[in-house]
């Protein structure tokens, strides 16, 4: 069985700076981490590992910096890693990172897909669904947990939504989008850190994948970020230095008088 997660290394910090000319993150220079749902992808991937001896491919998409990322995924027990990346796919939209993250899945081989729901940065929870509907294939998202039957090949998931958990077998070619609360991820251990260091990023280029030029890339998406601007908070305040009893009296007074309790 082949297993593709899909990884995306994303800012450290929510004080992103985005570029003014582009409007896309700026992300030289910004110390990054492996997306937290995505460790919860691997982590899910590499238990199915260890049970059925199945083959762990990573996937990004990103600039050269990403080897870090795919590195640390190396490190923590998959077997590939893969680093889609070439000027001709920066400034993509989510439509337009799909359409490449899906063929390069479809040149790599893949028997499931696993995909964290969301990405910290971008925030948008599109990509996985995208790449399941480019691709063809039945999508489970927000899994809490993923289980395998090597016998059946069948997967059983536990779905969270706001209010209830579902409990669903899929049989079969399947995109999964796994939560990172659900999950404890393992670090990196000793022997993989040794191993990941002799083995290679496989790198796939725009000309290694076949995409139309005009669905990637800043040209090629649909969704143009007009402007971004960081919020101002400039709320007025007022210090009162005082005992706890006078200030509960005072903030009760404060929140009588706008008619908010
Ligand atoms: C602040 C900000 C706002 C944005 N707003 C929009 C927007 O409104 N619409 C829009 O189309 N684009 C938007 N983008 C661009 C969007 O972030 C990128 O297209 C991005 O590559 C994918 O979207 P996402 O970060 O929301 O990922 P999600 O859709 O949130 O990611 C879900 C999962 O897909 C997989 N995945 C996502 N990106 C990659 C990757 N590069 N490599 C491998 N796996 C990946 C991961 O498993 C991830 O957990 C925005 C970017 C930023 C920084």
């Amino acid at each position: 069985m082949r297993i593709s997660v899909c990884m995306k290394q994303v800012p450290k910090t929510t004080d992103i700076k985005i570029d003014p000319v582009t409007n896309t993150l700026i992300r030289d220079g910004v110390p990054s981490i492996v997306n937290p749902d995505d460790k919860a992808a691997l982590e899910f991937a590499l238990r199915i590992k260890e049970e059925t001896g199945a083959e762990i491919n990573v996937v990004c998409m990103g600039p050269a910096q990403a080897e870090n990322a795919l590195r640390e995924t190396l490190a923590m027990g998959a077997d590939n890693a893969y680093l889609i990346s070439d000027r001709a796919f920066a400034g993509s939209d989510t439509l337009a990172t799909s359409t490449i993250l899906s063929a390069a899945l479809n040149k790599i081989g893949f028997d499931a897909i696993i995909a964290g729901r969301q990405a910290i940065d971008g925030d948008t929870a599109q990509v996985g669904p995208q790449i399941a509907e480019i691709l063809g294939l039945p999508q489970v998202t927000y899994c809490a947990d993923v289980k395998f039957d090597e016998e059946k090949n069948e997967f059983t998931l536990k779905r969270q939504s706001e209010d209830r958990v579902q409990t669903l077998k899929v049989k079969g070619k399947v995109l999964l989008t796994v939560l990172s609360g659900s999950v404890k991820a393992r670090y990196m251990n000793v022997k993989d850190i040794v191993k990941q260091e002799s083995k290679a990023i496989n790198v796939i280029t725009y000309d290694d994948l076949l995409c139309d030029k005009a669905t990637i890339g800043l040209a090629g998406s649909p969704t143009k970020v007009k402007t971004t601007f960081t919020k101002q908070f400039n709320t007025e305040k007022d210090l009162i230095e005082t005992t706890p009893q006078e200030a509960a009296k005072i903030i009760a007074e404060h929140l009588k008088a706008q008619h908010l309790i």
